[in-house]
């Protein structure tokens, strides 16, 4: 096992080996695909489409928020049906590239293909990733996936599509260039992507800040019943079900809310709670400055960052909100008796 220390090239001559040796590749990232896994696949998917047109490449999803699908390429996304009805599952590909996913279990109905290939290949950025497959490239210091896999490409080589692909991912995994996970390699990377003549206003615009007119109902309404807790330290809002049938909305609509509510004055962090079945909740955590909403997430068998993660967790919300406090509150007591 290799793995990546941002040291220098020799994992990267190995990447571009593999590359070279395989027929057959894959990709695929986490499910519910956001912003910088679509970013990061597509973007993958166009290079070596691009640049190796005698291999077979095939890049594996579940449906993305048709926001994503200016994407050139975006239309070649296998889905799990079509999968199976070709009998993906049996088949082992030479080398697999697993997209922005800290585990294996969340790339969902993909996993088999990952499992049976040849060579696994992760690359990532979640401080959560503990490590699998035969080559890593993970590196939580970067903003998103599409940063570090930019840096795994030859500049030359990356088409204004790909490029394109690229900085929708890290636009999304920085909140438009405004969290602190934006560094000055960011900065630069996204500048390197402009010089190719994306189309950035369209993609910050139509991707990142347009909402239709459902999305800022539910939104307003997670506002509007978003409540209080640890006096003003954490803010929390609920969606039920019933909400999101009666505005009818999905998971993919939601984007944006938690983001919200963190930015709400004197609050340290943000809890989203949305109901995927009856008393079972998908939790979207973010935090401001000193609790690490990571270590909470993983707590509840989720992952993510620092200050950006999420976890499945059942039972009543009102006792998804107190055993999550409870950690927020631990952590709190534990960085105040640091000074
Ligand atoms: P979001 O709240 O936007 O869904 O996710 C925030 C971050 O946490 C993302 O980087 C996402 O990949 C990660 N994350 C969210 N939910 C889960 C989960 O259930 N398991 C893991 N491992 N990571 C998660
Ligand atoms: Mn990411």
């Amino acid at each position: 096992m290799i793995m990546d220390k941002i040291t220098g090239s020799k994992d990267l001559t190995v990447l571009a080996l593999k590359i070279k040796e395989a027929g057959t590749i894959a990709i695929s990232g986490h499910v519910n695909p956001d912003g910088d896994c679509v970013g990061a696949c597509l973007g993958l998917y166009t290079y070596l489409r691009e640049n190796y047109p005698e291999k077979t490449v095939d890049v594996y999803l579940e449906p993305i928020n048709p926001k994503y699908t200016f994407l050139k390429y975006a239309p070649d996304i296998i889905h799990q049906e079509a999968a199976e009805a070709a009998g993906i599952p049996e088949f082992s590909y030479d080398l697999y590239f697993c997209m922005d996913c800290s585990e294996p279990e969340r790339l969902g109905f993909a996993r088999d293909y990952f499992e049976n290939a040849s060579f696994k290949v992760c690359i990532d950025h979640h401080i959560t990733n503990k490590g699998f497959g035969d080559l890593m490239f993970i590196r939580p210091g970067e903003s998103s996936t599409s940063e570090v896999l930019f840096s795994l490409m030859d500049y030359k080589k990356i088409s204004m599509d790909c490029a394109e692909a690229l900085y929708l991912g890290i636009v999304h995994d920085t909140g438009v260039f405004r969290h602190s996970n934006t560094t000055r390699k960011t900065m630069e990377t996204a500048g390197a992507l402009l010089d190719k003549g994306i189309r950035q206003e369209m993609i910050i615009d139509d991707t990142f800040f347009r909402k239709t007119y459902v999305q800022n109902q539910i939104l307003g309404r997670a506002l509007l019943e978003s409540i209080l807790v640890m006096d003003g330290y954490v803010i929390f809002s609920v969606i039920s079900r019933k909400d999101m049938v009666f505005y009818g909305v999905d998971s993919s609509d939601l984007d944006g809310i938690v983001d919200q509510l963190r930015v709400t004055a004197g609050v340290e962090c943000a809890l989203l709670l949305y109901e995927l079945e009856e008393q079972v909740y998908k939790v979207s955590m973010r935090s401001n400055s000193v609790i690490d909403v990571s270590k909470i997430a993983l707590y509840f068998g989720g992952g993510g960052h620092k200050k950006a993660a999420g976890c499945t967790m059942s039972g009543k919300a009102r006792d998804v909100i107190n055993s999550i406090t409870a950690l927020i509150e631990s952590q709190k007591l534990d960085l105040d008796r640091e000074g």
